[in-house]
């Protein structure tokens, strides 16, 4: 469930949200209540065992639009007794009264977009948080009885090095993290970040690759594996609800901006809040050049992961090929030594894309 709403804009942001007023939270709300109600008779007989409220900066949410929103979603749908129930959360907006209605329904997980815990780097991409207020995010979190807390972690700060990236994953860790997600800082056209770009010192590619890796060993050497390029947990705390959308399982998105993958067809409502509280905006991707489920979009999707693609799910015509492909790869260093499975290594995830291409341009 998308909560598009944040209290400013951080530089670099692209995602779909806006500022919040009172009356555009309500009517949000109850279009969202509605499409909780169509999509429980739409999708009758579907079980759930994952909930993930995103954002946009779902700590925000009211307790009472928070309690009307957990209400339908609990009393619609079938959600099993012990589903992973994650909140997002932004560390400065994080409230007892919200963690309250959240816990009451069952949330046990938290996501806090933490970023970075050098101040310097959170105020060169305009974050508005600190470490004293992740701190007493995760500590209100504890205190609710919710101990699956994941952090999120942006790479290719401004002038960030090994040792401030360690800094941050450190401190986390020694708060009791389970899983922390590494996302590389994109600079898109049209953020304030664009415009800001050429006055900041961002790492190069091979720095920025070179925090990735070391960042990698160091998270191993703390406990956490890496389970997808960006995703890391120890032990039995990877998110289930991510892992669903690697392993092509169902979701359904609620809230503008949602995506869903439900009885094997992909959708999603589209970007335009207006639309959203006027009615339905769900658009079906026209399967585009990907089709669903089609061995182009596992091998996306499960590349990107630890578990890699069974070469034995390439198209028989192309398995020549392909294993000269894969050779290649391994003896680049890019691949794990692995037959049955295509693996990539830390090298063979930073070119991803490309190597998804040259296997797409042989089956
Ligand atoms: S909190 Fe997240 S969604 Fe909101 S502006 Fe910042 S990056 Fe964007």
């Amino acid at each position: 469930m998308h909560f598009p709403f944040c209290n400013g804009k951080c530089d670099y942001c692209s995602f779909y949200s806006v500022v919040p007023s009172n009356s555009l939270v309500d009517s949000y709300t109850d279009a969202l209540l509605n499409e909780i109600a169509k999509c429980s008779k739409e999708f009758d007989g579907k079980k759930f065992d994952t909930v993930f409220i995103g954002g946009g900066t779902p700590s925000l949410i009211s307790d009472s639009n928070a309690e009307k929103i957990f209400s339908a979603l609990f009393s619609h749908f079938d959600i099993s007794e012990n589903a992973e129930f994650t909140t997002e959360a932004n560390p400065e907006s994080l409230t007892d009264g919200y963690l309250s209605t959240f816990v009451k329904y069952g949330g046990n997980r938290l996501s806090l977009g933490v970023q970075s815990l050098c101040d310097k780097e959170c105020l060169a991409v305009g974050r508005r948080t600190d470490k004293e207020k992740v701190f007493s995010a995760i500590e209100l979190a504890k205190m609710h009885g919710i101990k699956n807390i994941s952090c999120d972690l942006i790479l290719g700060l401004p002038d960030q090095t090994i040792e401030s990236l360690f800094y941050s994953i450190d401190t986390l860790l020694d708060q009791d993290i389970k899983h922390l997600s590494l996302y590389s800082l994109k600079i898109d056209k049209g953020t304030p970040l664009y415009t800001k770009k050429d006055i900041l010192s961002f790492p190069d590619d091979d720095a920025e690759f070179e925090l990735y890796h070391s960042a990698v060993i160091h998270l191993a050497s703390r406990g956490l594996k890496r389970y997808e390029i960006s995703n890391f947990a120890l032990p039995d705390f990877e998110s289930k609800h991510n892992l669903k959308y690697w392993n092509q399982d169902e979701y359904l998105g609620l809230g503008p901006a949602a995506h869903s993958f439900m009885n094997g067809r992909r959708f999603y409502n589209e970007s335009d809040l207006k639309k959203y509280v006027g009615g339905s905006c769900r658009v079906y991707d026209n399967d585009g050049d990907i089709e669903a489920n089609s061995v182009e979009e596992r091998l996306m999707l499960s590349l990107r992961t630890q578990k890699g693609f069974p070469v034995c799910d390439f198209p028989k015509h192309s398995v020549h090929s392909v294993s000269l492909l894969h050779k290649q790869l391994i003896s680049h260093g890019l691949a794990e030594n692995n037959g049955e499975y295509v693996i990539l290594t830390d090298s063979g995830l930073w070119v991803m894309n490309e190597i998804i291409l040259r296997f797409i341009e042989l089956i």
